[in-house]
């Protein structure tokens, strides 16, 4: 057998995974397909959130009994910053050598430019902002120095999963190989093909759709604040959605949208809009684009067994982007050491599915329920009902989520502001965070 462990993919979940496994003795290969191991081309805002916030609700789950993928961070000297992962040993913590970029909160703003902040104040960090290529190539590192094998401009074609290990199909410059491991982690990131071969997602539910991401990246922002926020902004006469900025170290700015992929609306063409021609180009005057980068989200459900056979799925893979950085790390991390426990004979993969389904809002059905979504904002009013609502916000003195505010202050907001009311809730119950699979 030539390898212990073949890792497919080194995004936050295959570097990790290589560190751990490597630091543990195993003989270890990873491979990637883009040409350097550790780059990004993806889009992804890069921030990594403290605290246990989900993507759809802030409030705090009961029902399952959560030990959440999360994390601390402490600041050191410039270049010398450290990362805390959290349910997992404190051998998963990592230096951090990039540019942190600290966020002292999220504000959505209407077109008059009332804003609604996710924290009552602005004084606590609510996360920070990453440069990921220097964070993949800074535990890539530690990998290697291990003894890990980093092999980029490799992509894995085919796998199976047999009695006597796993056998990749890769292709390289070299040409095309088979490579023989004893297991195999699949961190392979969004609309994985690896998994759908390896029959991971028997049985997993469409979900309620795909949405497709552009961002723009920008050399300056006067942003309106007095400190960096992650902000989004609302005109809906440019866009049906919110346009989001925040920082993009080191020293930059990204600027981004989203829509259904089903959708006929031309991002890009919604960007130059609103930063040349709307009510929040103020905040981009002598701003120059310096790079373009565009993903595609699958909100489909999440799948529970995710370590089955020789194969552990870590990551985006098997559930949508909510997974987060952190969380990838931390079953980078996971998966790695369940690896080590089968190949000692013990039972991994029930060790890493334990984890798994306990460390992401995604797998409660209490949250699932809350997260059953409201349209966004810009999607159902105008700009004139959104600067309305925005100032309701205001005199509410009401911070938080948007999807966590509106459902619980329903009563009052009727009262007070019946026809946005019906045009928020009027769909009735619609699709919301897909539930497991
Ligand atoms: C629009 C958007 C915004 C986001 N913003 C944030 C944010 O602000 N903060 C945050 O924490 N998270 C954010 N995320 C989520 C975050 O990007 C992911 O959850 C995280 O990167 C998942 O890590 P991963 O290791 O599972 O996969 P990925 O990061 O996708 O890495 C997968 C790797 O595998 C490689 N690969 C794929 N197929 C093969 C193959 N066949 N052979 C070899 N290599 C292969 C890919 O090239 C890639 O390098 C966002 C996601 C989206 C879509």
């Amino acid at each position: 057998m030539e390898y212990d462990l073949i890792i497919v993919g080194a995004g936050p979940g295959g570097c990790m995974a290589a560190r751990k496994a490597a630091r543990d003795g195993l003989n270890v290969l990873i491979i990637e397909k883009r040409k350097e191991a550790g780059m990004v081309t993806r889009f992804c805002s890069r921030l990594l959130r403290l605290g246990e916030g989900g993507f759809a609700s802030d409030k705090v789950i009961t029902d399952v009994d959560m030990d959440k993928a999360t994390c601390t961070i402490e600041v050191g000297a410039p270049g010398k910053h450290f990362v805390h992962m959290h349910g997992v040993p404190p051998e998963a913590s990592f230096a951090y050598t990039g540019e942190l970029d600290p966020c002292f909160n999220e504000s959505w703003l209407s077109p008059a430019g009332v804003n609604l902040d996710r924290d009552a104040n602005c004084r606590t960090i609510d996360g920070f902002v990453i440069d990921k290529e220097v964070m993949l190539r800074g535990i890539l590192m530690e990998a290697a120095d291990a003894g890990c094998k980093i092999q980029g401009a490799t992509k894995c074609l085919e796998i199976e999963d047999t009695d006597d290990g796993v056998r990749l199909k890769v292709k390289s410059p070299a040409g095309t190989e088979t490579l023989r491991a004893k297991r195999a982690i699949v961190a392979d990131g969004s609309f994985s093909a690896l998994a759908e071969q390896l029959g991971f997602n028997e049985g997993r539910g469409p979900g309620p759709g795909r949405l497709r991401f552009m961002s723009f990246i920008l050399d300056r922002c006067n942003m309106p604040y007095r400190e960096m926020r992650r902000m989004h902004c609302a005109q809906p006469s440019v866009h049906r959605g919110f346009l989001n900025v925040g920082p993009w170290p080191p020293g930059l700015w990204e600027l981004s949208c989203s829509a259904p992929v089903s959708s006929t609306v031309r991002l890009p063409q919604i960007i130059e809009e609103f930063l040349t021609n709307s009510a929040f180009s103020y905040i981009f005057e002598g701003a120059n684009i310096l790079d373009r980068q565009g993903c595609s989200m699958d909100l489909r459900p999440p799948v529970r067994e995710a370590a089955r056979g020789n194969v552990i799925c870590v990551g985006d893979n098997l559930a949508y982007a909510e997974v987060a950085i952190k969380g990838a790390i931390g079953c980078g991390f996971k998966a790695a050491e369940a690896t080590a426990l089968s190949l000692d004979g013990k039972d991994g993969n029930a060790a890493y599915n334990d984890y798994w389904t306990h460390a992401f809002n995604f797998f409660s059905p209490e949250y699932n329920k809350r997260a059953v979504r409201l349209p966004s904002i810009p999607a159902v009013l105008d700009d004139d009902e959104t600067d309305t609502l925005f100032r309701w916000f205001a005199d509410q003195g009401v911070s938080g989520l948007p999807q966590d505010i509106l459902p619980d202050n329903r009563a009052q907001l009727a009262e007070d502001l019946p026809e946005i009311t019906a045009k928020l809730f009027s769909r009735g119950k619609r699709k919301g965070a897909p539930a497991a699979a």
